[in-house]
């Protein structure tokens, strides 16, 4: 039951929480706990520029703003942000946004508070906050997409480094002979335990395969196809090596791996539990909980709102 006025049923407060990927673009409105009252998404369209990204952002901001009472709107975006300038640094996904103060162009565009930090990060405050992290204190979240995310929240608070590029653990070599990475090294674990790095696994092992998608490599496994769940064994032992250089470099009580490869999640599991126990100091044992995703593809948006609320409990408000 809602509260009334004379003037009818109070609307409840809510704040916007935006993910802007490479490909999609995740909005939903939050409540105080947490909860996602309405979403929508729309395509990035990255190759039609920023003024036109910034057009479509606009649209839909105003569509959740305009008859809902929003007090402020958090925003993820995929790629390097100066947090304390609100502009954004690097965005290879993104062409055409280095340095452009984002957060100060939607504050002027929707007269808000506005809070803008990288889609890794917010995505780990998401899972801490009312996902797969809740209950935990130190949480890291690492997103298995395109490429890899990890964000990283100690006791807390996201840890955002000294220039703000902590966590991009998906750039350490584990394989200097292995395969080329996009950042000019081998063996990156981006190249192995992504679904790109997935994709070229199972171009190098079978050219002839007829896989076109991570999708279909989850589906054909499910189908019983050996070469299918072999890939997908081999994927969950290469997240473990990551995982158990997070743990050895951070030592949370829990990590979340979430992303569209985590939908793969039954097949690899197991091996990468298996390899996490594998070594001689136990880890794997030690506490450490790695769990899947609970927020999904909701994480970015319900972590940048966690972000909104913050920026308005700061101000005051
Ligand atoms: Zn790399």
């Amino acid at each position: 039951m809602g509260a009334e006025t004379e003037l009818g049923p109070l609307v409840e407060e809510t704040v916007l929480g935006i993910d802007i990927g490479g490909t999609r673009v995740k909005a939903g409105r939050v409540g105080r706990n947490g909860e996602v009252l309405e979403n929508r998404e729309i395509p990035t369209g990255s190759k039609r520029g920023r003024s036109a990204l910034m057009e479509d952002l606009r649209v839909l901001g105003d569509s959740f703003l305009e008859n809902q009472n929003v007090r402020a709107v958090g925003v993820g975006f995929a790629g390097l942000i100066d947090f304390g300038e609100g502009a954004i640094l690097s965005s290879p996904n993104l062409p055409g946004w280095d340095g452009i103060p984002l957060q100060k162009e939607l504050r002027d565009t929707w007269g808000c508070p506005v809070y803008l930090d990288n889609d890794a990060n917010c995505a780990a405050l998401g899972e801490a906050w009312r996902g797969a992290g809740e209950g935990h204190d130190s949480v890291v979240t690492v997103t298995l997409g395109t490429g890899i995310g990890v964000g990283i929240v100690l006791e807390g608070r996201v840890w955002r480094g000294v220039t703000g590029t902590a966590g991009e653990f998906g750039h350490i070599s584990l394989d200097p002979l292995g395969p080329e990475c996009s950042c000019g090294q081998k063996g990156c674990w981006e190249v192995f335990a992504s679904a790109t790095g997935l994709m070229a696994e199972a171009g190098r092992r079978c050219p002839d395969s007829s896989f076109s998608s991570a999708y279909e490599i989850y589906e054909a496994a499910g189908g019983g196809d050996q070469v299918a769940c072999q890939l997908l064994e081999d994927l969950g032992r290469w997240v473990a090596r990551g995982v158990r250089v997070i743990c050895f470099s951070l030592d949370p009580s829990c990590v979340v791996i979430g992303g569209g490869v985590s939908g793969a999640w039954d097949f690899f599991s197991p091996f990468l539990m298996e390899e996490l126990s594998s070594n001689s100091l136990g880890l794997g044992s030690r506490g450490v909980s790695v769990v899947r995703t609970e927020l999904k593809k909701d994480a970015a948006v319900v972590g940048a709102a966690h972000g909104a609320w913050e920026v308005l409990e700061s101000l005051g408000c």
